[in-house]
């Protein structure tokens, strides 16, 4: 009866909320995994059960969508779509990355904000949670292109942000470059020179281990997962999607903790290299990632005792740990199947809801160590409310200091999620200590704030 009763608010809160957001997949797939692990638990608590907590979560308190009309090189028009989602200020500043990528729209930013949410409830750090973007397409486009692109995205979100107020930082196809544009532009509209972006330049405001922050993040959580088994890194082989900056630091890190990464990937495909990616090699995928072309074939090109793949995912190799770093729903129940069949023993995600529900909920029924994104990945975030912090006490802490406070950080979201996560059998839920855990802060600051 209790069951029946749970199953039943969850399917009726699902309803109204696909209803209100018809079209927005990833968005519904976002708060879908949240509403199954969250909501048994409102019902079990009298001060949470009625007050339309997780209702009031799903809905952005602002969605800002603009024009961003620009010039190329050639003296062409383009129009692209802005938005910046809001989506929740209970517990600090709206803050969370930008994305400039074709496949950009309400509902990629609407999951991502609302993810984000709960990622920097983790952190402990006083963060809300907001996402922005574009549909503009970085790729092929030269220096002065993406310049005046950021300047025209820029003109307008800085209406609506300031370190107080909303600070965004950089995601896919957002890097250092366009940091600096968008910061650029916003202190000269504004005459203010604030911490108002992170993921800043080190000459004007940035952290050291800022660009590590996410990939170092992800591994130092995986460690712990490990630990759980009484495992570590050492000797064991591991599998990597994407090439970006997450993979990169994700990489860095599992190399110097002893194991080897066997594996990374781009839209065209995976590459498969045995002797694992260490050295220069970890180097080269900065350049594969400057190169602009988005291909992982490249790598090939150069270390040709690599093989490539063409348009395969990395899940079909044998590997001890599998870290997905390239984008959501990159990892499917067949991916999950293989990794599984495989031995993989966990699987730790770095990008925004790269697995999807189906992939999920094999991974937990076969009792392999499962993190979702928004706690494992949480360290990017982290670090960039350190770098709020120094740029707040307008002071520069070294690597060591920031590396070992995103290690404290990373060791206690997991400790956090270990808490709220661990079922009767021993086994630990991730996803639902993340959820629960991330959920808890937020809820006890909105009660606190009435309803507005
Ligand atoms: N885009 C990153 C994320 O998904 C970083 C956000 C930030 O530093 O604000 O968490």
């Amino acid at each position: 009866m209790e069951h029946y009763n749970i199953d039943q608010k969850i399917q009726e809160f699902m309803a109204d909320i696909e209803a209100r957001n018809p079209n927005e997949p990833e968005f519904l797939q976002a708060v879908k995994e949240v509403a199954v692990t969250v909501i048994p638990f409102i019902e079990s608590r009298k001060e949470y059960s009625g007050m339309k907590l997780l209702e009031r979560m799903a809905e952005p308190e602002r969605t800002i969508i603009f024009r961003v009309p620009w010039v190329d090189d050639k003296g062409q028009i383009h129009v692209n779509r802005g938005y910046r989602i809001q989506m929740n200020s209970a517990i600090g500043p709206y803050k969370g990355g930008i994305r400039f990528h074709p496949t950009v729209n309400l509902s990629v930013l609407k999951f991502l904000a609302f993810e984000q949410t709960f990622k920097n409830s983790l952190t402990t750090l006083p963060m809300g949670g907001g996402k922005g973007g574009s549909d503009f397409n970085p790729q092929g486009r030269s220096d002065m292109e993406v310049m005046r692109f950021c300047q025209a995205f820029m003109s307008e979100m800085c209406k609506h942000i300031g370190p107080e107020t909303d600070v965004p930082a950089g995601d896919i196809g957002v890097g250092a470059r366009e940091i600096g544009y968008l910061f650029g532009q916003y202190k000269k509209i504004r005459n203010e020179f604030t911490g108002v972006m992170t993921g800043k330049g080190l000459a004007y405001g940035g952290s050291l281990i800022r660009p590590e922050a996410t990939g170092y993040g992800v591994v130092y959580f995986a460690e712990q997962m490990l630990k759980t088994i009484d495992e570590d890194f050492n000797g064991k082989t591991v599998a990597v999607s994407g090439f970006g900056n997450v993979a990169w630091g994700v990489i860095k890190k599992v190399h110097e903790l002893g194991g080897k990464v066997v594996t990374i990937s781009g839209p065209d495909g995976y590459i498969y290299d045995e002797a694992g990616i260490t050295g220069e090699k970890i180097d080269f995928l900065l350049e594969l990632r400057g190169s602009g072309n988005n291909r992982a074939e490249d790598y090939v090109k150069k270390y040709p005792e690599a093989v490539f793949h063409a348009g395969k995912r990395p899940w079909e190799v044998k590997c001890d740990v599998a870290i997905p770093a390239a984008t959501q729903n990159e990892l499917d129940l067949d991916d999950a199947r293989n990794l599984v069949a495989n031995g993989v023993i966990c699987v730790t995600e770095a990008a925004n809801m790269p697995s999807t529900l189906e992939a999920i909920s094999h991974f937990v029924e076969h009792k392999v160590l499962f993190s979702p994104g928004k706690a494992s990945n949480a360290g990017g975030v982290a670090t960039s409310g350190l770098e709020m912090t120094q740029n707040s006490i307008r002071l520069n802490w070294t690597s060591e200091e920031v590396d070992a406070r995103l290690k404290e950080i990373m060791i206690g979201i997991h400790k956090t999620c270990r808490d709220y996560g661990k079922e009767e059998n021993g086994y630990v839920n991730y996803v639902k200590g993340a959820n629960i855990a991330g959920f808890v802060k937020v809820a006890e600051a909105m009660l606190a704030q009435g309803i507005v």
